[in-house]
């Protein structure tokens, strides 16, 4: 689609023998080469690694030869725009270590995988502050302060958001937003701690709970977040909020070589020995959770001092010692609660604690959580059945306790992770006379694997929403505007998605609809919900069943079709806790613990209500979109060069997928096609009006005045509106260069 699209632009050119040309290539995606030969629409063309070949004229673009040895800053500069040489543009700036390149307004950040300390020093993060933006090279600061700008001078709310896939910056770059906001919006130090040091103290917590080693980013975000700084009305920071999104809750209980468990889990493994004797630790390689792979450590990582500076993060962010210590006892009961095994009981289906290492780990578990051993025993082999005429005790097989025990273990991380979130939020304070605020997001990208669950649906739900938020701010925004104003405008056709998000979220009849009708059902199973998407979506252009699977399911998203294995979804959908868990450690000598685990009242607790995970985040992510669309948004794409997660690797194709996925060059073909400068009649008269001092003496209305300077100096293509004026790119920076010689 987006080829075909780019052919209007190609094509204006001629290609003629002795024309540069670029040709698709299956291994580096775009090759040059010269064209030697034209016969009925083909061109022969001698590649440059001197492979000769012919292609369709359609199917070749011309090479801009002239075009500057360090790239253009921003695509829309480009003499000649097209797949290949907006991925040129790229590589070049890539050699040069310039690692951000504009389109129109989105920044492109592509991951250095080294570290360029100069590149976000004080002296850099001065030399932006106020700068107008496009004056210095492209870079985090200039959109954060575009957006800081923005803000104080309209009062309006903004937000940047952080997109790309796993590995390709986004946390990264969202600290570096964060903390050149706290720059600009930071008090004088004062006594005690400053909200913005609190704000940026919420990172290192958040990444030792929230981060895990996995094989696409070796500090991985496994949740989603939305950080919310508030503003007073001199532009100073006043308050934050943070937001968490879908903390991935089965690698507490499962990893794969060679990815790893969350950092915490390592870091108290490498703390002090009057820590690892009080709770009882070792070596990580002791530990069930952590040892189903054989990654224990982080190269160039100390989990040792990352345990310290974690400590350290937790007092800037207000956790008390007495709640530090807490937390780090419940991330050690998780490691002795795996350990624990169960053997067949004497009974029929039923089970006991495996020899006296197992009964070792049941009790320091218990210990650590201050809850009595028999009753975590009881909690974990048995359940209580409440039948009309008695309540009895049910005894479980020794698998069914396996996984009783791993879903407690899940049930007390995840609301362990919440409460440091809310404890953060609750610590740096909330500002209720906050004039504006600018909202950070990172948060997941697209993902397409071999084998795709519940999680990877949710993610690629959030990006479909995120890419409807883009088009309609991009697209939508544009062409409304230009209706508005009347202006002569071929519409440029661009792919909605918003069927794709009918498909997932439309009540009822949608996806998650139909899962949660699903886990409603006692007899439902994997294969009966299959069935019901088969039938309820046959003739849906978004859905596909596969030819070879009874089960899975096709969601043809905005970036491209995505196989999902439907046997989990309904597990991973059901958020309940075992009564039998919640009454235990709600009774917890320990009030950390007991509350994390606050009672529920009579009803819900007996009845152990399904409570559903998909239609909550449908809730969060509508309450997202809500904030999102209440400000003004900046968009920074970021994108992974390779998959070695090496520095100098400039993957062509893995590239050119991710700009496609993220909308990148949709945006560059409409931002160039359209009018990417405009400006209200009054305010360009008053930026222009010296240019053509006898236009300003006439008695013109605004209008006329408007055309008139722009005729004097022989520019065209430009369009008058209504109530502004539409300048072609470029042409903004030629009067600006007149204005200069005035
Ligand atoms: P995930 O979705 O898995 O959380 P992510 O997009 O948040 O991925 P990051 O953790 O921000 O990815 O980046 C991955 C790694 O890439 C970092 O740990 C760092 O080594 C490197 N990196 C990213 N951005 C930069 C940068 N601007 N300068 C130097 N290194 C960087
Ligand atoms: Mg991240």
């Amino acid at each position: 689609m987006v080829v075909e699209q780019f052919l209007e632009f190609g094509t204006a050119v001629n290609i003629i023998v002795g024309s540069h040309v670029w040709v698709e290539d299956p291994d580096v995606a775009w090759i040059d080469g010269e064209v030697k030969k034209i016969t009925n629409g083909e061109a022969e063309i001698e590649r440059t690694d001197g492979k000769k070949v012919v292609r369709k004229l359609s199917t070749i673009y011309p090479k801009d030869v002239e075009a500057q040895a360090a790239g253009v800053d921003d695509m829309t500069k480009l003499s000649y725009l097209h797949e290949p040489g907006v991925l040129q543009n790229l590589k070049t700036r890539y050699e040069l270590n310039e690692i951000y390149t504009y389109t129109g307004n989105i920044l492109i950040a592509i991951n250095p995988f080294q570290k360029l300390p100069h590149l976000y020093d004080s002296h850099m993060m001065q030399q932006y502050k106020g700068a107008p933006f496009g004056e210095l090279s492209p870079h985090v600061f200039a959109i954060a302060d575009v957006a800081y700008r923005a803000m104080v001078h309209e009062g309006k709310s903004n937000s940047i958001l952080v997109s790309g896939e796993s590995g390709a910056g986004k946390t990264e770059t969202t600290k570096m937003l964060m903390r050149y906001l706290a720059f600009l919006g930071g008090r004088a130090a004062t006594e005690g701690r400053t909200v913005e040091q609190q704000v940026l103290g919420s990172n290192p917590v958040l990444e030792a709970f929230g981060n895990a080693k996995t094989v696409r980013n070796n500090n991985s975000s496994r949740f989603g977040k939305f950080v919310e700084i508030q503003f007073d009305k001199h532009g100073r920071i006043s308050g934050a909020a943070i937001r968490t999104y879908l903390l991935e809750r089965s690698r507490v209980c499962q990893i794969s070589d060679p990815e790893r468990n969350y950092h915490c889990f390592y870091l108290l493994c490498a703390a002090p020995q009057e820590e690892i004797e009080k709770y009882k630790l070792g070596h990580p390689k002791s530990f069930r959770y952590l040892n189903q792979s054989k990654c224990f450590e982080l190269v160039g990582v100390s989990d040792a001092e990352e345990y310290l500076a974690t400590r350290r993060a937790m007092d800037v962010v207000g956790i008390s010692k007495e709640d530090q210590e807490a937390i780090f006892r419940v991330v050690a009961s998780i490691l002795h609660l795996g350990n624990i095994d169960f053997a067949k009981g004497q009974e029929v289906d039923s089970s006991v604690i495996k020899e006296e290492k197992s009964k070792h780990h049941l009790k320091t578990a218990a210990e650590l959580l201050m809850c009595d051993h028999v009753a975590l025993e009881d909690a974990l082999c048995k359940r209580v059945m409440i039948t009309p005429e008695e309540v009895i005790k049910r005894s479980l097989d020794p698998r069914s306790a396996e996984i009783s025990r791993d879903g407690l273990a899940k049930t007390i991380y995840s609301r362990l992770f919440d409460w440091l979130v809310d404890k953060i939020n609750v610590s740096i304070g909330q500002d209720p006379n906050s004039k504006y605020l600018i909202g950070v997001l990172d948060i997941y990208g697209f993902e397409s694997f071999k084998h795709n669950s519940f999680e990877q649906f949710c993610i690629n739900y959030t990006n479909e929403k995120l890419q409807q938020h883009f088009n309609q701010h991009v697209f939508k925004m544009e062409q409304e505007e230009y209706k508005r104003e009347a202006i002569d405008w071929s519409y440029i056709e661009f792919v909605d998605n918003q069927d794709v998000l009918d498909l997932i979220e439309k009540k009822p009849g949608g996806i998650v609809a139909l899962l949660d009708e699903a886990c409603m059902f006692p007899k439902s199973t994997h294969e009966t919900f299959s069935n019901k998407l088969y039938q309820t979506f046959k003739v849906h252009k978004r859905f596909v069943k596969p030819k070879l699977s009874r089960t899975d399911f096709i969601i043809s998203h905005y970036a491209g079709e995505v196989q999902y294995q439907s046997n989990q979804f309904l597990d991973k959908n059901k958020d309940y806790i075992v009564p039998e868990h919640q009454d235990l450690l709600c009774a917890s000598k320990c009030s950390f613990v007991a509350g994390l685990f606050p009672s529920l009242g009579e009803e819900t607790s007996k009845s152990s209500k399904f409570s559903s995970i998909g239609s909550r985040f449908k809730l969060q992510l509508q309450q997202l979109m809500e904030t999102l669309n209440a400000t003004e948004p900046h968009y920074i794409r970021c994108v992974k060069p390779n998959n070695l997660l090496k520095p100098a690797i400039f993957e062509n194709d893995n590239i050119m997928r991710q700009l496609r996925c993220g909308g990148v060059l949709e945006a560059i073909r409409i931002s160039c096609a359209g009018f990417p400068t405009r400006r209200p009649f009054f305010e360009f008269i008053h930026r222009f009006g010296l240019l053509a001092p006898e236009v300003l003496e006439g008695s013109y209305d605004e209008k006329v005045a408007c055309k008139k300077i722009l005729e004097k100096w022989g520019l065209k293509g430009f369009q008058i509106g209504k109530t502004k004026v539409f300048l072609r790119a470029g042409q903004m920076a030629e009067l600006d260069a007149r204005r200069a010689e005035v």
